[in-house]
């Protein structure tokens, strides 16, 4: 991997994200990176590669590399490898369970991992744990009986906004030699380290918060030990597997992480607001979020987060599935869309996306806050309320 002359310098990341990792293209000065559309790369007269770090673009892309170190470097990990999705990277981690193990999975998660493993599990014969992690002891307890081969946790978790005790549970899986792996999405590198927290893994979907535009899927992994035998595995995968990002997806990504710490700040402050006028609105049931005082992990949170809770809520509107829908109906600022951490604040009403078979509250609106001002955000859900 090239060096990345701000990585090592002591910078905050804030200026790491700023100059998108650092450095320029030696052959110009550009401070931005081209797309790099080639596929192959040549040999010299010796056979010898042109560049040691550039054979076959399915792995060797110097904007997978330099965005890899960037991320790596925010997560305070060793490596990190991209992915064509979230989905390919949970794929790619989740794999890692040979058929007649054991992968225990947090319950009440996104549920797009909730069903790929559901599905994974059957075809594969590995037997799936689905267990929650509001009891702490219970969820330890489970670890120690099951002896899974991989934990998979979602902090916070979406849409219920549970936050799982990362320390307590990497703790109990390296004493029974799980791997644990922490989908961080909903928070960003920047509010949560699980690597940190002893997470052997962590992953993002990085069609989120750290592209931030809703224009582009991409996937992330990072681990904690470079020499571990999942890392092995995950870079495996990825080369092989080939579940690989485009170049411009790539290019769009780092682009992006420009602007990450600006965009988190921005979203947590609306959300911190937004979240504490909804608690009070007397049309409101409940608000899922692990900023208010009266979330039942707020403490566990305030240990574990920094600078802020993230831009994903979800609120309990007074009624049912109608009167939610209402609410989401009157909306004008909020766009009636799924995905979150884009700059454009988005509600979903989730039980008609996963439907009845699931544990959604039919009155729970998801919302992902964007970076719009504070007080539009506020004035569209007070009108919105007001129809109740
Ligand atoms: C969106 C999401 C995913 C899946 O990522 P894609 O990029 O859509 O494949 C996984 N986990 C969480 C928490 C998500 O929000």
């Amino acid at each position: 991997m090239p060096k990345m002359p701000l990585a090592d310098s002591g910078l905050h990341v804030d200026s790491l994200l700023a100059h998108g990792g650092g450095g320029h293209d030696a052959a110009t000065g550009a401070v931005v990176p081209p797309i790099q559309t080639a596929t192959t790369f040549v040999r010299d007269e010796n056979y010898e590669l042109v560049s040691a770090t550039h054979l076959y673009s399915r792995d060797d892309n110097a904007l997978y590399q330099k965005t890899e170190g960037l991320i790596a470097a925010l997560e305070g990990g060793a490596e990190s490898r991209l992915f064509a999705s979230g989905m390919a990277a949970i794929a790619a981690i989740t794999r890692l369970v040979r058929p007649g193990g054991t992968l225990l999975v947090q319950s009440g998660i996104y549920w797009g991992t909730t069903l790929f493993l559901r599905k994974l599990c059957a075809r594969n014969n590995v037997a799936l744990v689905e267990a929650g992690t509001s009891d702490l002891e219970v969820f330890l307890e489970e670890i120690s009986v099951t002896r899974p081969d991989l934990v998979w946790l979602e902090v916070p978790s979406n849409p219920f906004l549970q936050v799982a005790d990362i320390r307590s549970i990497a703790e109990r899986c390296s004493q029974v030699g799980a791997v644990s792996c922490v989908d961080a999405t909903a928070a960003t590198p920047l509010i949560l380290k699980p690597l940190a927290l002893g997470a052997d893994l962590v992953m993002h979907s990085a069609t989120k918060v750290l592209n931030g535009h809703s224009d582009l899927l991409g996937g992330v992994v990072t681990s904690r030990d470079a020499g571990s035998e999942a890392w092995a595995f995950i870079k495996e995968e990825r080369k092989l597997a080939g579940a690989v990002l485009g170049s411009f997806e790539a290019w769009l990504l780092l682009r992006s992480l420009r602007t990450l710490s600006l965009r988190v700040e921005r979203m947590n402050e609306n959300t911190r607001k937004l979240s504490t006028f909804l608690d009070a609105h007397p049309k409101v049931e409940t608000v899922l979020y692990p900023g208010l005082v009266s979330h039942p992990q707020h403490e566990l949170a305030k240990s574990m987060m920094t600078g802020g809770f993230g831009s994903l809520l979800s609120v309990q509107v007074n009624g049912g599935k109608e009167e939610a829908l209402r609410v989401a109906g009157a909306l004008d600022l909020f766009q009636r869309a799924t995905s979150l951490g884009g700059t454009e604040s988005l509600v979903e009403h989730r039980f008609t996306i996963e439907g009845a078979n699931s544990a959604i509250p039919q009155n729970l609106l998801r919302l992902s806050v964007g970076i719009e001002h504070s007080d539009d955000q506020i004035a569209d859900f007070d009108q919105a309320l007001a129809r109740l």
